[in-house]
């Protein structure tokens, strides 16, 4: 077996690389092309992690697909061009990894781990130098139970501008 020696950024992508839907119901889901808009905060983002030599994974959850509101094959299509579009920027994602399932309790349904499990095994990765973004905390969660080395929560809602986690963490230069 080879070491785990790569790292990645695992990335979400409802919210982080795609823009929410704002309906509710069926309608909170991309379920055609033309829902689907990429952030384009995200591409220099991910062209610089690729440039420092980490593996780009998406994980993300997609219990419209269990819900009857999208098939397997809408969701390949989708992802076909999602990954095309980042392609024309230069971006190469390793892959996306999704998880059908409505129950809480799947093994793969994030806040479970089961996705970057897979991803692990596949590309020997070393969890501990990789990165997790995401936009909820089931995604952090997710993170946090593999053992990433980074979880990064992206919250355009939030209200102060940093939160950090130890005051050690404030880099008044920086700032
Ligand atoms: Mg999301």
């Amino acid at each position: 077996m080879k070491n785990a020696c790569n790292k990645a950024v695992f990335i979400d992508r409802d919210g982080v690389i795609t823009i929410e839907p704002t309906g509710k119901g069926k309608n909170q889901y991309i379920r055609s092309l033309s829902e689907m808009k990429i952030q384009m905060e995200i591409v220099p983002l991910l062209q610089t992690f690729q440039r420092l030599g980490y593996k780009l994974i998406v994980v993300t959850n997609q219990a419209c697909i269990g819900k009857g509101y999208l098939s397997h094959r809408q969701f390949a299509t989708l992802t076909r061009y999602m990954v095309a579009e980042l392609r024309r920027k230069g971006i190469r994602i390793a892959n996306v990894y999704y998880c059908s399932s409505c129950n809480p309790h799947h093994p793969c349904r994030k806040p479970n781990p089961g996705m970057l499990w897979r991803a692990k095994q596949r590309y020997h990765i070393d969890l501990q130098k990789s990165i997790l973004i995401g936009n909820q905390l089931r995604d952090i969660e997710a993170g946090k139970r593999a053992g990433i080395g980074r979880t990064i929560l992206y919250d355009s809602n939030a209200m102060p501008d940093i939160t950090v986690k130890k005051l050690s963490y404030i880099q008044p230069e920086n700032l």
